[in-house]
């Protein structure tokens, strides 16, 4: 008889009304002291831990609870603090945390990125000349927490050693192994705490496991959990992997630890392959992550059921946990308040706390019989039968378009050498053309103003006219300015991403389903129920507008299919290219209009393209071919004068050179000046053989560039990049600065332009 458990591997911060959003920034504001913060963050966190309890949960997590980052957290419980905030020992005060997170006037903030390939950013750990040491031992705090507060044996959750090494910067490849040598024995004294106190079983997430690791990375792994082993006699660890396969199975399983947690949803089968194939270990607990943690639609509970039936006659394990496939971090709170959507969509959501009701049924009907929850089996069936049988995911238009996608070309009609030259007798561009990425200042009148239009307050003719005046104002201000193509401003747009699932069929958006993306900042993803359809054009009206303001030409703008699609919860009925290639088929039409309306520039931009990526090298491949199709469907059905730009930022590039080639767009501004040029050192060695500009100021920053500083980006850049295909442009879009600001860069940005121009 194998035993049941039902598990999960973290829990949202946020709250059901981002409560923990609005304390941290009340506090931040000066709004509250310390001690008012602290004393909601803590009734925050316990309610979060009762609400668990509550759903019947039979292991909790904890510690999994933030102020800001968990791997923020896992620096500041090892000290490691970098120089520039002064920390000089001792438990780390909590404006160090914040600072180091934010910065502060005198220190700048460490650097953050995206946590594997998800939305959510974690802050880097600078570990330069680290001498790391526990500062407390933060699992054991939360653990006593809850079991005094409320009575909950909990399973406190690290962040495992080589993870957060592998994700920290500021030391050599060939230092790793010392720098492991220094926390491993901060580790075995941290759980060799937690066993003293009681505690049954920690979680160490070692996420790493997940990628393309090297056979050396294993044996790092053996080493280190051995000695973690032979340090403890009734701790149990459960490793808990999340995000993909593993693709060394065998000895994953094989490491001295009591439990493994497996990700059985985003790992297109492998693991499930793998443990049909190789067994499980039956000495140890399989914690199977079987909801999806990170998207957020309901599921059958008949296949899972019967999936963990299989799973458990397959492995013969004595204990399975059952669990989501990854912490709920990355999906909203609750389907509970979403009283705008309709019914079928409303019932096939499932957020983090229907999520861990599901969890709590499944190890019920796995312990007692499907009987047991055969009224929640029916309804789950129901609710996911009728929305993939509802008109909205059978839309014959597009399952037409889908079946005979090749009757759509993906090639432009001639060469990129031959429109471009059809393009410069069309657009009579000076050499090395200065144009801006697409939005200028949202300032707070413009949000205001849409604030009044979607109350009401505000008729659709009095913001028309608003939007109007931004355009009139954006358009005289870049012809003043000498810039040579214009774009419109985006000042229509909330976001833009949102923007265009308001207005394509297949879109819906939540009215609370946040999540958190970095620090407090939260987001709202749009949710990609149906199949995706133009219904009206989008964005022509401003298009056409700012084009009648002037005669340069002014640039379309839309949102690529693969950012759309990276930025949405996105249905999982169909293959998640599929989506992209209904966006696609949408967005072509809104190309065409714009073209048949006399816009001649449009740009498609693309900035998460390259985020996108899968975590395994081995299929990234099949991954870009199909973002390059989807832009090129997208784009390719205009005329050869018809120029298309498109815009990556914060990225990578070096290693997708190829792809942004393939992507046949005439023209892509990159941003550069950020990541301090250092991809003009790819050009050195890679060809560019279409239209590119690269960023030449950082719009992160309110400084104004100096003309100069320009003129040498400009000179550098010219040395590896042909002039004849050069463009000038700033970093990405200028929706965040000041007016002012804006003026005075792109007026040197303009200067520079001039200046480099005599010298050719
Ligand atoms: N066109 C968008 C803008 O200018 C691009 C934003 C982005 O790259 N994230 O704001
Ligand atoms: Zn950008």
């Amino acid at each position: 008889m194998t035993t049941v458990i039902s598990s999960h591997l973290g829990y949202p911060r946020i709250g059901e009304n981002r409560e923990w959003k609005k304390t941290l920034e009340r506090f931040w504001s000066g709004k509250i002291n310390k001690d008012t913060f602290l004393q909601d963050i803590e009734e925050l966190r316990l309610h979060h831990l009762q609400k668990q309890k509550d759903q019947n949960i039979d292991l909790i997590p904890v510690g999994d609870f933030s102020l800001y980052d968990h791997v923020l957290d896992t620096s500041v419980m090892f000290g490691v603090i970098p120089e520039r905030f002064e920390y000089s020992g001792g438990p780390v005060p909590l404006e160090t945390y914040f600072a180091i997170a934010r910065g502060n006037q005198k220190a700048v903030a460490s650097e953050m990125t995206k946590w594997f390939n998800t939305n959510y950013h974690y802050i880097v750990p600078e570990l330069g000349g680290a001498e790391p040491k526990i500062t407390e031992n933060r699992p054991l705090k939360f653990y006593r927490e809850a079991k005094e507060k409320l009575g909950i044996s909990g399973k406190p959750v690290i962040l495992g050693p080589i993870t957060y090494l592998k994700l920290s910067k500021g030391y050599k490849p060939e230092e790793f192994q010392a720098l492991l040598n220094k926390f491993v024995p901060l580790y075995i004294t941290i759980l060799q705490e937690l066993e003293k106190e009681g505690v049954e079983w920690v979680q160490i997430d070692e996420p790493i496991l997940a990628t393309s690791l090297e056979a050396q990375d294993i044996d790092i792994f053996k080493e280190t959990y051995e000695a973690f082993s032979s340090s403890l006699t009734d701790l149990n660890i459960l490793l808990q992997t999340y995000f993909e396969g593993l693709d060394h199975y065998q000895e994953v399983v094989s490491l001295p630890v009591q439990g493994i947690g497996i990700d059985f949803i985003h790992d297109e089968g492998a693991n499930w392959a793998s443990i049909k194939k190789y067994g499980f270990p039956k000495d140890k607990v399989l914690a199977a992550g079987i909801i999806d943690g990170r998207n957020i639609w309901r599921s059958n509970l008949k296949e899972k059921l019967e999936w963990l039936q299989e799973i458990v006659e397959t492995t013969r394990v004595e204990t399975l946990f059952v669990q989501p496939s990854s912490s709920l971090l990355h999906v909203p709170v609750t389907v509970k308040n979403e009283s705008k959507l309709s019914s079928t969509l409303a019932n096939a959501l499932s957020f983090a706390d229907e999520k861990l009701e599901e969890i709590a049924l499944l190890t019920k009907g796995l312990c007692q019989g499907a009987s047991a929850i055969e009224n929640e089996i029916n309804e789950s069936i129901a609710a996911v039968e009728a929305i993939n049988e509802s008109i909205s995911r059978n839309v014959p238009q597009v399952r037409d378009a889908i079946r005979n996608l090749s009757g759509f070309s993906s090639k432009r009609n001639a060469s990129f050498k031959e429109r471009y030259k059809i393009q410069l007798q069309e657009f009579q561009l000076p050499l090395l053309p200065t144009t801006t990425i697409g939005s200028l200042p949202q300032t707070p009148e413009v949000r205001k103003a849409r604030r009044a239009w979607k109350s009401g307050e505000w008729s659709n003719e009095e913001y028309d006219r608003f939007v109007k005046e931004q355009m009139d104002e954006g358009i005289k201000l870049q012809e003043e300015i000498g810039l040579d193509v214009l774009v419109h401003g985006e000042f229509e747009r909330n976001d833009m991403v949102e923007y265009f699932g308001e207005k394509l069929g297949g879109f819906e958006t939540s009215s609370n389903g946040w999540v958190q993306s970095y620090g407090s900042r939260c987001v709202k993803p749009p949710l990609i129920y149906g199949d995706v359809h133009f219904i009206k054009p989008i964005t022509v009206k401003e298009s056409v507008y700012a084009q009648s303001l002037t005669n340069k030409p002014v640039k379309g703008m839309l949102t690529g299919p693969q950012t759309i699609l990276n930025w949405s919860f996105v249905r999982d009925d169909i293959p998640r290219h599929e989506v992209a290639y209904q966006i696609a088929l949408a967005l072509r039409k809104e190309v065409e209009t714009l073209e048949a309306e006399g816009i001649k520039m449009i740009q498609v931009d693309e900035p998460a393209l390259r985020e996108g990526l899968p975590l395994k090298q081995n299929k990234w491949e099949a991954y870009l071919e199909k973002a390059v199709y989807a832009f090129r469907l997208a784009t390719s059905s205009v005329k050869d004068s018809t120029q298309i730009h498109t815009h990556m930022c914060y990225s990578e590039f070096d290693d997708i050179i190829d792809t942004i080639s393939a992507l046949d767009a005439d023209v892509i501004s990159i941003e550069a000046a950020r990541s301090h040029g250092e991809i003009i050192r790819t050009f050195e060695e890679k060809v560019y053989d279409k239209g590119i500009g690269l960023g030449v100021y950082d719009i992160h920053s309110p400084r104004i560039p100096e003309v100069k500083e320009i003129e040498d980006i400009l000179k550098r850049a010219l040395q590896v990049l042909d002039p004849e295909l050069f463009w000038i442009n700033p970093d990405c879009g200028l929706k965040t600065r000041k007016k002012d600001e804006v003026a005075a860069s792109l007026k040197s940005m303009v200067e520079a332009a001039k200046k480099i121009r005599e010298q050719l």
